[in-house]
């Protein structure tokens, strides 16, 4: 198993399916754990989407996988990864996909195992209406979904 340790968290696995990142020491909520830089690429099913025609291509979200009480938030406002909660050494990183993807390239079934789990992950499109409150959102979703509210 490859493992590179790199600060406050360490990415795990060796293929696309497999990847995932790996918190390596107490995360207090509130705390950055990581910087992102907005550089540009096209939209694949390792990026992540940033601004309303933005994606980004970062090694540690592309490995970050989702869940449905995820412990982190990718908050591209501040361009900072965020812990939503307290973090313990050993736990996986998340975050909730439909807070930065519209429409995803790569739809699949969630096994996050939550007991919120909201089963097919596309992109905050397709999340029903009364789970929008349960989730923080970037700038762009608010954005498209204030506008499919509208039209
Ligand atoms: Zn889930």
């Amino acid at each position: 198993m490859a493992q590179k340790l790199i600060d406050l968290y360490s990415l795990v696995g060796n293929q696309d399916s497999d990847l995932k990142i790996i918190s390596n020491t107490y995360i207090k909520k509130g705390e950055v754990i990581k910087k992102i830089s907005l550089v540009s690429s096209p939209q694949s099913f390792a990026t992540v989407q940033s601004g309303l025609n933005e994606h980004i291509l970062d090694e540690m979200l592309a490995a970050t996988n989702h869940s449905c009480s995820p412990n982190s938030f990718v908050d591209f406002t501040k361009e900072q990864i965020i812990a939503e909660r307290d973090i313990a050494p050993g736990e996986e990183i998340t975050f909730f996909y439909p807070s930065t993807e519209w429409r995803m390239v790569r739809p699949f079934q969630c096994m996050c195992g939550s007991p919120n789990c909201i089963g097919t992950i596309s992109g905050a499109e397709n999340l029903p209406i009364r789970l929008f409150k349960n989730y923080k959102f970037n700038r762009h979703i608010k954005q498209k979904i204030i506008e499919m509210m509208l039209f």
